[in-house]
């Protein structure tokens, strides 16, 4: 149990499966005090489910308000903080996780809608998010107080072929992330972020545009990580005393060392 993260409100983008999904778990499971989580994606059932399975585990403790919110349009994020319940506006940690891949195709044939929808939502909608969240962080005395932890990927840093478009998602991710670490570094925002390597999720279910079979292959003959593996160490970071910042994780499979 974190003593650091009680009472906090935190928001998790894409927390409707995987990694994101997992993280919202793992908050209510080691802070069940007074905790406010927002968990965000663009298919509400499915929150609604992750909110029921964390209540019914953590108890009254936690609060979880699930918020249908499609990060790659910007009209949906720009409303996001102020319709929020009161309860819930005060926000202390931002977990960008929402992200994906689309194909896997050498760069000249890669589809236009598919380019955009990957810049949309892994890199516009993750700046669009930072910015909706910093003026609560800034608005926290004359040093500010808050957590970004934006999710990135061994892929911003190790680009693999067919996979151009993602791999410069993540490296824009990470450079954003750099920057505005540097640009907040006399406050007491905190800007994070991990790079998994390879997790097992939806991820390459929606890569291979709902192909199971397909997405299944990716992990034949290795063990990946579990999206609890990253959770764990998002909510590490997190949980970490004001004064520390683990800036910068990298975190992958044995087989991908
Ligand atoms: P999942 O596909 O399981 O989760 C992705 C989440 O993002 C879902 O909850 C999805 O929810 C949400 N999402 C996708 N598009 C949008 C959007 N436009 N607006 C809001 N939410 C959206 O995959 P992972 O858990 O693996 O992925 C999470 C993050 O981890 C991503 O940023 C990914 O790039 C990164 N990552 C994953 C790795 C892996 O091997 N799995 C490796 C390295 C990094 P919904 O469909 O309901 O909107």
């Amino acid at each position: 149990m974190s003593k650091r993260l009680e009472g906090k409100t935190i928001v998790i983008t894409g927390a409707s499966s995987g990694i994101g999904r997992s993280t919202a778990i793992e908050f209510a499971r080691t802070s069940p005090k007074n905790l406010k989580l927002i968990l965000t994606a663009r298919r509400l059932d499915t929150l609604k489910e992750v909110a029921t399975e964390i209540t019914k585990e953590a108890g009254s403790g936690v609060k979880v308000l699930p918020v249908k919110l499609d990060v790659s349009k910007p009209e949906e994020i720009k409303g996001f903080v102020q319709e929020l319940p009161e309860e819930f506006r005060d926000i202390d940690v931002l977990v960008n996780n929402a992200g994906l891949v689309k194909g896997v195709a050498q760069a000249p044939s890669i589809a236009e809608d598919d380019i955009n929808l990957m810049f949309a939502t892994n890199v516009t909608g993750l700046i669009n998010m930072t910015q909706a969240i910093l003026p609560i962080f800034k608005s926290r005395g004359p040093s500010g107080a808050g957590d970004i932890i934006n999710i990135g990927s061994i892929a911003g840093r190790e680009p693999y072929q067919g996979g151009s478009i993602y791999c410069a998602t993540k490296a824009a991710v990470r450079s954003f992330t750099d920057a505005l670490r540097r640009e907040l570094i006399a406050t007491r925002i905190r800007v994070m972020e991990i790079d998994p390597g390879q997790v097992e999720t939806e991820f390459s279910i929606v890569r291979f545009y709902g192909d199971v079979e397909k997405a299944k292959k990716v992990y034949e003959g290795c063990e990946p990580l579990t999206p609890d593996d990253v959770a764990e160490v998002v909510v590490f970071m997190a949980g970490r005393r004001e004064n520390v910042v683990v800036a910068d994780t990298l975190i992958f499979p044995n087989h991908q060392a």
